[in-house]
């Protein structure tokens, strides 16, 4: 009868027995055992997905972006998913700014606990803080500088340069487009072949999903255990950040859905579900990639060709929670030291939060060091970062959450503007 269960089921199962499982550790002292014999298996599942996000990026752009025949196509849906993306992020940093300013959770925050997380965590902010100083200070266009890779291998090489392999697989795909097709047939059918193989490795991975999600959830619980002052002291901050993540998840999504594309608000939701308990478990939307991938091209029939090229785009550059909660916290912290941000100051904060989510890398806390730019930028005290450190992991599950659910969104809007929503066959289960 499990067999049968579908796989999100399994998931949000294996998700409640991970925190019973964490928090029975917590009480009957099996913290050691939990981190020891438990958590490695998370880490298995996240290592596995991690395994296949560079080649899943590379083939998936390759594909999508070489069966857009013509460039003059290709070009369109380009531009048009950059614009919405940034359109979308823009929307999101708003909603943050204005709830901190409406909510002003700072004002509520107890001096002792300042210093006190202040000296805690001021060796990981320094740490953070030396790397932020190497990148003030640099050109603008250093951003547009490090898309470029020296060498492929290298960017290949490591998850963090995903830029740039998007970078190398764009200009691969645009040239393949280019050269007369009798010249490509062999490669692109070497393409097709490579990419039903990594969408089954994908399908063999998520089999383990409920397993992963499980020993993820008790490893998180056993870590926070200790912790539960901060969570209370910092309640307000968090209660902020969740609420405006919850608002893009549940109403702006799902209005744009509703009017862009018909797609029922309830079942955009229901389709998503199971790339959302990944995000959530996770904290990585590089690594949740292969089944947002699955869920939008199953579930709202979006075709692959604008799939393949929407969301591997998306998930480097498109952050809409992280630009929500990049707000939050920046004013946040600032509310805690007592400034007061001018009009001109919070302008800033939307125009840096917006440019940092695009350049956050899709992995857990990815954007805490752009946030520091952010801080530094705007003038507010980086020291401020150590308070929200310590409760960043849940609220990091939870953008995560909203920037997979933002991908989807604008696959779908894309899709249907192009007439390739429910065109194509689609992926088996
Ligand atoms: N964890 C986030 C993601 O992967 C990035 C961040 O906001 O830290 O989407």
């Amino acid at each position: 009868m499990l067999k049968k269960l579908p796989l999100w089921v399994k998931i949000f199962i294996g998700m409640g027995l991970g925190i019973l499982v964490g928090l029975v550790a917590v009480w009957t002292s099996l913290e050691d055992f939990t981190i020891n014999w438990i958590k490695p298996w998370g880490n298995i599942f996240l290592k596995l997905l991690k395994l296949i996000a560079v080649p899943l990026i590379f083939v998936s752009l390759v594909k999508g972006i070489s069966s857009l025949s013509n460039i003059s196509k290709l070009s369109r849906i380009g531009m048009k998913t950059i614009g919405i993306y940034l359109v979308t992020t823009l929307i999101a940093t708003t909603v943050g700014l204005g709830l901190v300013n409406l909510i002003k959770p700072g004002d509520v925050f107890p001096e002792e606990r300042q210093q006190e997380y202040r000296d805690r965590f001021l060796e990981d902010v320094s740490a953070k803080q030396l790397f932020a100083d190497e990148m003030q200070g640099q050109s603008p266009l250093r951003f547009l500088e490090d898309m470029i890779p020296e060498n492929i291998v290298f960017a290949a090489g490591d998850n963090s340069k995903m830029l740039q392999v998007i970078f190398f697989a764009i200009l691969f795909a645009i040239s393949m487009v280019l050269v007369p097709a009798d010249k490509t047939v062999v490669v692109r059918r070497f393409f097709d072949g490579l990419n039903d193989i990594i969408l089954k490795i994908i399908d063999l991975i998520m089999r383990f999903a409920p397993v992963g999600v499980l020993a993820l959830m008790a490893g998180l619980i056993v870590d926070f255990s200790g912790d539960s002052e901060l969570f209370s002291a910092l309640g307000m901050y968090m209660l902020t950040a969740i609420l405006g993540l919850l608002m893009l998840i549940l109403i702006f999504y799902p209005a744009l859905i509703r009017l862009f594309t018909g797609i029922k608000p309830g079942s955009f939701l229901r389709g998503i579900l199971p790339a959302q308990l990944v995000a959530f478990s996770t904290s990585s939307s590089a690594a949740t990639l292969p089944v947002t991938l699955k869920q939008v091209t199953n579930e709202f029939k979006v075709s692959k060709t604008v799939g393949n090229f929407v969301l591997p785009v998306g998930v480097t550059i498109n952050m809409d929670g992280t630009s929500c909660y990049q707000a939050v916290a920046a004013v946040f912290i600032a509310q805690v030291f007592g400034m007061d941000l001018t009009i001109s100051q919070q302008l800033s904060i939307v125009l840096l939060a917006t440019l940092a989510s695009i350049g956050s890398p899709g992995v857990p806390g990815g954007s805490i060091v752009m946030l520091i730019v952010v801080l530094t930028s705007v003038g507010i005290p980086v020291e401020g970062l150590a308070l929200i450190l310590g409760v960043d992991r849940p609220i990091d599950m939870l953008r995560t959450v909203v920037n997979i659910t933002g991908d989807s969104t604008v696959a779908s809007i894309v899709a249907k503007s192009e007439g390739e929503i429910g065109v194509e066959e689609t992926q088996e289960e």
